[in-house]
């Protein structure tokens, strides 16, 4: 599966708990605080211009698009959070929507987060990897508008990330892979890729760990780096 997002076509909107699509296929969801770049890293991995439609109006942010993968896999697009014209009544019903979906949907098998590279890791983006990551599931932070920096600061802000995640979530550290992204330059994609073909591939590891590839990865580059005890929530 090289590709697995191309071919993508929507499925359903869903803004309440008995709206979701039926359990069974295994799905994706993309998460994202509001104005990060999910919308165009979705795009930029089904490479179309216009298939994540997430309103950006008020009232329809509650809801998760889902998206129909080939070979029947889902993506489920859930609304961006942190966006301050929301009434205060309908954000929480949304925040518990989404939590309840990340924290217990049977069918789901990974979280792609991104992220804004130039922000790192918000509060929100914590707070939301707080109520997931228990399940034991893994993560594709994409830490994207990186064509923003110099191929160095690339790395610098990826593993910023890296370490507002280990610092944030020492226990669940090894589920989470970081990928250094750019939906308008296309750089990450690849990456990107394998990780969710591994995803779809089969049941998710048993341990919910990474896959091989992630793991092998990172193993050098947590050698002789000073973890912090930087708090993610005062970025
Ligand atoms: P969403 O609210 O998370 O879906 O964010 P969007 O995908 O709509 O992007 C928000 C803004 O960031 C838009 O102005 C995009 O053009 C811009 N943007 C998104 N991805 C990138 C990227 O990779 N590089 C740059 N430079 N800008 C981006």
């Amino acid at each position: 599966m090289r590709h697995p997002v191309q071919h993508a076509e929507f499925l359903v909107t869903a803004a309440a708990d008995d709206q979701l699509p039926p359990v069974g296929p295994p799905e994706i969801a993309f998460a994202g605080r509001s104005n990060a770049g999910k919308s165009s890293a979705i795009n930029a991995l089904a490479n179309r211009t216009r298939l994540a439609f997430t309103s950006k109006t008020p009232g329809r942010t509650q809801q998760i698009n889902f998206f129909r993968l080939r070979g029947g896999a889902l993506l489920a697009d859930l609304p961006g959070y942190g966006y301050a014209a929301v009434p205060h009544a309908l954000k929480r019903h949304w925040q518990e929507f989404l939590a309840r979906y990340l924290a217990t949907r049977q069918s789901l098998v990974g979280l792609v987060l991104v992220v804004d590279a130039r922000h790192g890791l918000a509060e929100a983006d914590a707070q939301l990897l707080a109520g997931y990551l228990a399940s034991g599931r893994p993560v594709l932070v994409l830490a994207t508008k990186v064509d923003k920096f110099a191929a160095a600061a690339q790395r610098v802000a990826q593993r910023a990330i890296e370490r507002d995640i280990a610092a944030a979530f020492p226990v669940h550290a090894a589920q989470v892979t970081v990928v250094a992204f750019s939906a308008t330059r296309r750089i990450g994609i690849e990456r990107a890729e394998q990780v969710l073909a591994g995803w779809l591939g089969g049941p998710p590891n048993e341990d919910g760990g990474p896959t091989p590839d992630a793991a092998k990865e990172k193993a050098p580059r947590s050698r002789g780096v000073t973890r912090g005890p930087k708090d993610p929530r005062q970025g």
